[in-house]
């Protein structure tokens, strides 16, 4: 089943992890992608997977700070003169923010977090929804986290960063609907990426394996969960099949939440 042939998808994140998994699941399903991302290296890696899976598929990297508007401008007018169109976008970079207690948080990183993960996600939902209702369709995916439907501790900045994900998700859902676009967020628990290995890292230091071992003791599954997992959920949160599902959260965390 293709249910990407002759759809543009634009992903930011896409030098890592997720937005990774998600470019190279939907371009196997026939994708054309254009790849957002601060890390030129990172896409670059991304587009070499791709093309080692679908030798034909037509992908384009375009280096941007996704908490900076004029570059978001930037990335959603290149892809559409590019392509001439995003059917769907996965609004998705954001960064893991310091762990510790909110008085020790400092203004200066919460600022930070909030402005690549919340601020990012909004200036990318303004530039493309615009598109998109000119289109008359369109799907969004934007990436929150189980910590942006519940409090996990010691990450305020990404706590509030991504209650505010789900809060915009939401909220423009409702008014897209009716233009034929729909909009969800993706909230994943632990999934093994470059940024779970940092958050692990600021817990455990160089014993980071034996902290993330104790991390997952807890989640029903015992495991954390794969990339990919993530990719085949976002491919069909962003296909046409998913058209009907809009304004809400769907959990991807292998029950990890039933413990807050
Ligand atoms: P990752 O670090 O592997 O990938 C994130 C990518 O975003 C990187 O390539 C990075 O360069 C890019 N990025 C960061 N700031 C950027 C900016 N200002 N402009 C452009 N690109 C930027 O992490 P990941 O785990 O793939 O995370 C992807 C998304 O998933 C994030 O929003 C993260 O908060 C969310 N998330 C991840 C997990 C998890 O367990 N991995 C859980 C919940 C939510």
């Amino acid at each position: 089943m293709k249910r990407f042939e002759e759809k543009v998808v634009l992903i930011t994140g896409g030098g890592s992890g997720l937005g990774r998994a998600a470019a190279v699941q939907v371009a196997k399903e026939g994708a054309k992608l254009s790849l957002v991302d601060l890390n030129k290296e990172g896409m670059v890696e991304t587009k070499l997977a791709i093309l080692a899976a679908v030798p034909e598929a037509e992908v384009i990297i375009i280096e941007a700070n996704c908490a900076n508007e004029s570059e978001v401008e930037a990335y959603v007018k290149q892809t559409v003169d590019h392509f001439g169109k995003i059917d769907s976008f996965f609004n998705n970079a954001g960064v893991e923010g310091k762990q510790n207690l909110t008085e020790e948080y400092g203004a200066e990183e919460f600022d930070r977090v909030v402005n690549i993960n919340l601020n990012g996600v909004f200036y990318g939902m303004r530039h493309v929804l615009k598109v998109m209702k000119e289109q008359g369709y369109g799907s969004v995916v934007n990436t929150a986290s189980v910590g942006g439907i519940r409090g996990v501790g010691n990450q305020s900045g990404y706590a509030a960063s991504k209650h505010g994900v789900v809060g915009l998700t939401r909220n423009s859902g409702i008014e897209y609907g009716q233009f034929g676009v729909s909009i969800k967020a993706i909230a994943p628990g632990a999934i093994m990426t470059p940024m779970v290995e940092g958050s692990l890292r600021q817990l455990g230091g160089d014993n980071w394996e034996e902290a993330g071992k104790e991390f997952v003791s807890v989640n029903p599954m015992k495991r954390f969960g794969k990339p990919e997992e993530v990719g085949y959920l976002v491919a069909f949160l962003l296909s046409d099949q998913a058209d009907f599902i809009n304004a809400t959260v769907i959990p991807i965390d292998g029950g990890q939440s039933y413990k807050y």
